[in-house]
C-alpha cells in the first residue's frame, strides 16, 4: 500500500495513526517530541527526522497539529512541508486552526504545485481510536475525492464544504457551541449540588429528555466524581473559543454565550487545568 506521512502524534494523531498502520498503510511518522513516536513504532511505522523528510517520502502527508502557531511552524518553518512541496505531493492538515491559516498555507502549496486539503475533525479521543470522526474539508475538490480511503480509515462521514477556510469555520463553530454547552451544564451541576439536590438525579432528568446528548451522558459522571483524564484538553478547548469569537468579530456577528464561557475556560487555564480534559472547567465554575 501506498505511503503515508503523519505530522503530530499528540492524543488523536497517535489514535488516527494507529488507525491507518492497522489498515494496512506503510507510515512515516514525525513528531516534535520523538519519544511520543514510540507506540506507532512498535506497530511498524518509520520515524524521519523533520517534516520535510516525512513529505520527501510520502506521496500525501497528513498533520494534526495543536494549534495555527503549530500549523504555520510544521509548514513554512526552516526543514517543514514546504521545502519538500512538489507536483506530485498532496498535503492534508488535520489541525483545528483558524481560516487564514488553512487559506495561507492552500496558497504556499498551490505555488510549489502540490494540492492542500485542510480537514479538521469533529470527535475525540476515542472515535478517533474507532475510526468514527467526522471530517470537514475545505480545499482541492479532486484531492478531497482522492482521500476518500484515507477518510473511511478514520471517520464515520466526511463533509467536503468548499474553498479552503471554511472547514476551519465549521470546526470552530461547533466547538463553539461545546464549549459555550460544557459551561452551561457545569452550572447545572454546580446549582444542583448548591442548591441541595441530588446532581446525578439531575443527570437522570437530562439523559431523559430533549437535551439528552453523549456529551452529558459521557462526561457528567466523571465530573461529579472530579475526574478529569484528558480526551480532549481544555488548553485546546480554550485556544477554539478564542478563534471562534476571532470569527465572530471577523463577520461582525455577537457571541455572548460564547464570549463567558471563554472566560471560564480563561480562568481554568490559569488555574492550571490546561492538560486535563475540558470538563475540568467544572472544578472553576464550581468552586
Ligand atoms: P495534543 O495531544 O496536545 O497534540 C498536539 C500535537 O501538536 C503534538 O504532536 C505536539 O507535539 C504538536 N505541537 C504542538 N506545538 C507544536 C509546535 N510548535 N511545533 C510542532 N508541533 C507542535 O492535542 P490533540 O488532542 O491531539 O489535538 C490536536 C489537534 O486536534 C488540535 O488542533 C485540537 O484542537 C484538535 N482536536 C482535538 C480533539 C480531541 O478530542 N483531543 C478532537 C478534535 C480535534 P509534542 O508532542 O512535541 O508536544
Amino acid at each position: 500500500m501506498q505511503t503515508i506521512g503523519f505530522l503530530g502524534t499528540g492524543i488523536m494523531g497517535t489514535a488516527m495513526a494507529s488507525r491507518l498502520l492497522e489498515a494496512g498503510y506503510d507510515l512515516c511518522v514525525w513528531n516534535r517530541t520523538p519519544d511520543k513516536l514510540a507506540p506507532l513504532l512498535d506497530k511498524g511505522a518509520r520515524a524521519a527526522a523533520t517534516p520535510r523528510e516525512v513529505v520527501e517520502h510520502s506521496a500525501v502527508t497528513l498533520a494534526m497539529l495543536a494549534d495555527p502557531q503549530a500549523a504555520r511552524t510544521v509548514f513554512f518553518g526552516d526543514d517543514g512541508v514546504c521545502r519538500a512541496m512538489a507536483p506530485e505531493k498532496a498535503y492534508i492538515d488535520l489541525s483545528t486552526v483558524d481560516p487564514h491559516t488553512p487559506q495561507e498555507i492552500a496558497a504556499a502549496v498551490r505555488e510549489k504545485g502540490g494540492r492542500f486539503l485542510e480537514a479538521p475533525v469533529s470527535g475525540s479521543k476515542k472515535p478517533a481510536e474507532d475510526g468514527t470522526l467526522i471530517v470537514l474539508a475545505g480545499g482541492d475538490g479532486k484531492l478531497y475525492a482522492d482521500a476518500k480511503e484515507i477518510f473511511s480509515v478514520i471517520a464515520k462521514k466526511s463533509l467536503y464544504l468548499g474553498e479552503a477556510g471554511r472547514g476551519a469555520q465549521m470546526k470552530l463553530v461547533v466547538n463553539m457551541v461545546m464549549g459555550s454547552m460544557m459551561t452551561a451544564f457545569s452550572e447545572g451541576l454546580a446549582l444542583a449540588g448548591k442548591c441541595g439536590l441530588d446532581p446525578g438525579e439531575l443527570l437522570d432528568v437530562l439523559q431523559n429528555g430533549a437535551m439528552a446528548n453523549p456529551m452529558f451522558h459521557i462526561k457528567g459522571p466523571n465530573m461529579l466524581d472530579d475526574d478529569y483524564a484528558v480526551n480532549f484538553p481544555l488548553k485546546h478547548m480554550q485556544k477554539d473559543m478564542r478563534l471562534a469569537i476571532e470569527l465572530g468579530d471577523e463577520s461582525r456577528q455577537a457571541l455572548f454565550a460564547a464570549a463567558s464561557a471563554n472566560e471560564q475556560f480563561k480562568r481554568a487555564l490559569d488555574d492550571g487545568s490546561g492538560d486535563l480534559d475540558f470538563s475540568a472547567v467544572h472544578k472553576i465554575i464550581k468552586g
